[in-house]
């Protein structure tokens, strides 16, 4: 004969809850020793094997959007660069830009944490149950050309198209070929209005024409992705140099490439929370 607890072991491992199955024993412990209540013992078990399947999505979404390492906007320390408004940014991780299906751009110098800012919209939208796929432009239109010589130009198109966030991360650090830009014009007007992208950049809109090396590509870029956008501005000095400052040559720094070098006073400014950064937090 078997008893209720064999009965809902048995359930366990047909509904495929490893996690529930192992805190069994625990629970009907708590419960014999009133600890809990039945009722809390359901929940507890439900709890448990909920949190663990959440976790393992999260981790395996974060592997294919490869948004690894993550980055978080906690562990982004705003008091670094005071050119950008925190609101704003905690405005984006509501991710309403993502249901409207907007281009969000961050812009500014090398090191001033674009990419971080990107990936941490990334995580939270993996969190918030949305697909997402990362991947710099030069990736992108590498994978892009590869498809187009293999004939499956059309499958990695829709590929990239799936995703409800699409982060396009280091335009303007590689010169791109002519059948490159084609290749991201596509891609670009397949996304458009239909899923959201955040892009980075080190060069100015301005600048677009000279780093697709087509003036009108870059003109028909732009058109698409300056409609429904959100442009972040960052300026100021770069985190990964933060300690180094003085090293720099001071023609390098004055030619950060959109903006102009930031005010003496804040050169060489030490990190003031550095004990409290975790960057892969
Ligand atoms: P960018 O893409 O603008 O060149 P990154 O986002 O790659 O810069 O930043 C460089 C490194 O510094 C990364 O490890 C990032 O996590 C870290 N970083 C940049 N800015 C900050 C910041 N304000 N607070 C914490 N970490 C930062
Ligand atoms: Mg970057």
């Amino acid at each position: 004969m078997t008893s209720v607890l064999d009965n809902i072991r048995a359930s366990l491992v047909g509904l495929k809850m490893p996690r529930a199955l192992e805190a069994l024993d625990h629970t009907m412990q708590r419960i014999e020793q009133g600890e809990i209540t039945a009722i809390e013992a359901i929940d507890a078990l439900l709890s448990e094997e909920f949190t663990n399947r959440e976790t393992r999505r999260v981790t395996m979404a974060l592997m294919t959007a490869k948004l690894l390492p993550v980055k978080t906007i906690e562990s982004f320390d705003f008091s670094f660069q005071p050119s950008l408004d925190k609101s704003r940014i905690m405005a984006l991780a509501q991710l309403d830009f993502v249901r409207r299906a907007e281009t969000v751009h961050f812009l500014g110098p090398p090191g001033t944490g674009k990419s971080h800012l990107a990936t941490a919209l990334g995580v939270a939208c993996v969190k918030a149950g949305k697909s997402v796929y990362r991947a710099t432009l030069a990736e992108l239109i590498e994978a892009l050309l590869k498809a187009e010589r293999e004939g499956r130009l059309v499958e990695k198109l829709r590929f990239y198209t799936r995703a409800a966030l699409l982060i396009v991360d280091e335009i303007g650090y590689l010169p791109i070929s002519n059948g490159g830009a084609n290749l991201f014009f596509q891609l670009v007007n397949a996304r458009y209005e239909k899923g959201a992208m955040i892009l980075t950049s080190n060069r100015g809109f301005a600048e677009w024409g000279e780093v697709f090396g087509d003036p009108v590509v870059a003109t028909a870029l732009l058109d698409r992705l300056l409609h429904h956008a959100v442009v972040v501005q960052i300026e100021g000095a770069s985190y990964r140099l933060r300690h180094h400052t003085d090293l720099i040559p001071e023609h390098i720094r004055a030619n950060a490439p959109i903006s102009p070098p930031p005010p003496p006073k804040r050169r060489g400014r030490p990190a003031k929370k550095e004990a409290t950064i975790n960057p892969y937090g």
